[in-house]
């Protein structure tokens, strides 16, 4: 299976992150790309195969942090702009919240998605994030 992987980008880092598609199309045009609405417009132009998800402020951070918690994600590229409040911060910070529940590699500026994407790992088939059990949350008592 082709490793899947989220592309969000703020409107700041919108151009960067479209910079950063199109340095390693090649690479990406092997992978399964969702991203949230406007940004996945974007990387359209760049790739044939983007599932585009709402727009980050009508639900699209919810939709792939919903894909995530469904292990449909392999990896996040989130470039957030740290100069600029969000209208949904909320949604933000929940996002990245399920990136680190689910042990979900995340790249939040453009050097860490480089380390990312020439890792070995990243075409490594047999890869899967260490999950720490929650199975205390599922029937655990409320009084
Ligand atoms: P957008 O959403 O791609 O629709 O602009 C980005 C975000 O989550 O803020």
């Amino acid at each position: 299976m082709k490793k899947r992987i989220a592309l969000v980008a703020h409107d700041n880092r919108k151009k960067d992150l479209v910079e950063w598609v199109k340095h390693n199309k090649e690479i990406l045009k092997d992978t399964t790309v969702f991203a949230t609405g406007t940004t996945g417009k974007l990387i359209a132009e760049e790739l044939d195969d983007v599932t585009r998800l709402k727009s980050g402020p009508l639900g699209g951070d919810q939709q792939l942090g919903a894909l995530i918690a469904e292990g449909k994600i392999d990896f996040m590229i989130f470039f957030w702009d740290p100069m600029t409040s969000q209208p949904h911060d909320v949604d933000v910070k929940a996002l990245l919240r399920m990136t680190v529940l689910y042990n979900i590699p995340t790249a939040c500026n453009r050097s860490t998605a480089d380390f990312m994407i020439t890792s070995s790992l990243f075409d490594d088939k047999d890869y899967k994030p260490i999950l720490k059990d929650y199975s205390i949350y599922l029937d655990r008592e409320v009084v």
